[in-house]
């Protein structure tokens, strides 16, 4: 065989997300790119703001002789400066800049982590639904991602159950906050008592468990809601983030990871996490992207438009019969499914030529995500189909 047997496997583990993207192009080709409505991807609608373009353009003709060099593989040393300075303003932590390694995304990030962190068979711990790519990423470093359902209806950590399955094997728990696909943001409570939590069990299995928090969301928050910082809760920890969502820049790969100024060890991981970028191939993020975002630490996108399409989904779709909890951040909706058989719904929205993804490939059946950082066109054109579609299942 051509493919390696793993790599097959994965192929069919996710297929579904294959078949999603035909039958929307399926549904396309036959109806025009109108009149589907494509929720199925977190592709952020909302342009980079206009000072992306200005920064960009003015790097460019700066000319700098060391723009497109190597550099040191944790990044540019003035990028981690502003980045270790942006974060020292925001959350009050004491950082430093050789605490910041600069990633391609927090895709880079996660697996930087679990290469410096994970030997071998080693359990990385989290809530379920999840971003589906946590199986990937795990994998790729040896470990084994081992999953524990969130609460009901919140979807907030379920530290009893987490408490359970935390075992001799755990070196990981992660956790993503605003969460995909839920939306929903974990309290400053909840966060403080996973603290304890990982504390007490690291020292009952004799060594370090570290959280590591997933924030690509941290700045589309809604509702005055802030995503507290587990630097302050627990010791042994890292945040990776990027500025996919908050700047719109998805597709040009940049975003860092942060170990915790107080974490046991750090020179020692942050060397790891350095080598990591090296030997996977990443060997830097990418250095234009570094002297950009380097001058814009703290920019954002207007959260008020996802805001505003997130209130309209939320009325709509409730007043139609949808439960729901409101999302406090992401751009993410995550309804229960009407039918038990969430992919049985999916297909049933397939008919009214509404694509979403069914919560079963988050390991989150029962439920459908709705990504809508679309345009408002597309909401309003399905809402019709929403309404049609929950009708119908009443009658079957
Ligand atoms: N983590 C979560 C929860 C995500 O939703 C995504 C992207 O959608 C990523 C990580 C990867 O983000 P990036 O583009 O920064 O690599």
């Amino acid at each position: 065989m051509a493919v390696a047997e793993k790599m097959n496997r994965f192929i069919e583990k996710s297929s579904w997300i294959r078949k999603m993207f035909e039958e929307g192009a399926r549904l396309k080709k036959i109806h025009g790119e109108d009149k589907v409505f494509d929720f199925s991807l977190g592709n952020p609608n909302v342009p980079p703001p206009d000072i992306v373009a200005e920064k960009l353009l003015e790097l460019i003709r700066k000319k700098d002789p060391g723009l497109h060099a190597y550099m040191p593989n944790a990044g540019h040393f003035s990028t981690r400066s502003a980045m270790s300075a942006y974060f020292c303003r925001e959350f009050c932590v004491s950082m430093a800049q050789d605490q910041i390694v600069v990633t391609c995304g927090a895709a880079g990030g996660l697996n930087i982590i679990f290469k410096a962190l994970l030997d071998p068979g080693e359990e990385v711990l989290c809530p379920a639904p999840y971003f589906v790519e946590y199986n990937f990423y795990v994998d790729n470093h040896g470990g084994v991602l081992k999953s524990v359902p969130a609460r009901r209806p919140d979807f907030d950590l379920d530290l009893e159950a987490m408490e359970r399955e935390i075992g001799p094997r755990t070196k990981i728990v992660l956790i993503n906050s605003p969460n995909n696909p839920t939306g929903q943001v974990y309290p400053e409570e909840t966060i403080a008592r996973l603290g304890k939590i990982l504390e007490a069990k690291s020292t009952q299995f004799g060594h370090v468990i570290y959280l590591v928090s997933d924030e690509p969301y941290r700045k589309i928050v809604y509702d005055n809601c802030c995503v507290p910082c587990i630097f302050t809760h627990y010791a042994n920890s890292l945040i990776t983030s990027s500025y996919s969502k908050d700047l719109s820049l998805p597709g040009e790969r940049i975003g860092f990871v942060a170990l915790g100024p107080a974490a046991e060890d750090g020179p020692k991981i942050i060397d790891a996490l350095t080598l990591a970028n090296r030997i996977l191939g990443f060997v830097n993020a990418p250095s234009l992207m570094q002297r950009l975002v380097e001058e814009l630490q703290g920019v954002c996108v207007d959260v008020s438009i996802y805001k505003a399409k997130r209130d309209r989904l939320v009325q709509a779709l409730s007043g139609f019969g949808y439960e729901l909890t409101v999302p406090r951040g992401a751009f993410y909706l995550f309804p229960k499914s009407p039918l038990p058989d969430d992919l049985e719904f999916i297909r049933l929205l397939h008919e009214e030529n509404i694509l979403c993804v069914p919560g079963s490939g988050f390991g989150g059946p029962g439920y459908i995500r709705i990504a809508y950082c679309v345009h408002d066109a597309t909401i309003e054109g399905a809402l019709p189909g929403f309404e049609r579609a929950i009708k119908r299942c009443g009658n079957m």
